[in-house]
């Protein structure tokens, strides 16, 4: 179950749930099951705790979804990073992905090819994980390359 937190293009959510159908075989049907995230919001960071909004969404699944990918497009970190692309429950059945910094400053109607690609792929990576796939020395492998971008990205 894709669960889009806010606005989000249905072009964006169309490219994810067409690659989880090639990648992973599932059907998806979009839902939204977190609309605040102020819980999670952390004043002095002014970032959103992607740990606890997992948490929340785990805790409110339906019953027939098999795993739920949320996409926010606010900032998200856990306490020991800046931020995050996003997070998933290992072996779990909860994941999330942020577009905030995905989307290079642009705004969200000026939506370009390697933006969706961006999100496709992280997408993938955190329900990789959600299948117990952890980060793989296999070159090809996304698992591999999204950590290899976002270690490019931090530093
Ligand atoms: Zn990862």
């Amino acid at each position: 179950m894709i669960s889009p937190v806010g606005e989000l293009s249905a072009e964006v959510i169309g490219a994810v749930a067409g690659e989880i159908k090639q990648v992973f075989g599932f059907s998806t049907e979009t839902s939204p099951i977190l609309q605040d995230l102020s819980f999670a919001l952390d004043d002095n960071r002014n970032q959103y705790h992607s740990t606890a909004i997992l948490d929340r969404l785990a805790a409110n699944i339906p019953p027939h979804a098999v795993r739920v990918l949320a996409i926010a497009q606010v900032d998200l970190f856990i306490p020991i990073l800046t931020h995050v692309y996003g997070e998933a429950q290992l072996g779990g059945a909860a994941c999330i992905v942020s577009t905030f910094r995905l989307n290079e400053g642009r705004s969200g109607i000026n939506i370009s090819p390697k933006y969706i690609d961006r999100i496709v792929k992280e997408a993938i990576h955190e329900l990789g994980h959600t299948f117990n796939l952890r980060h793989c020395p296999e070159h090809t492998c996304i698992m591999l390359i999204m950590l290899q971008d976002e270690i490019k990205r931090l530093s």
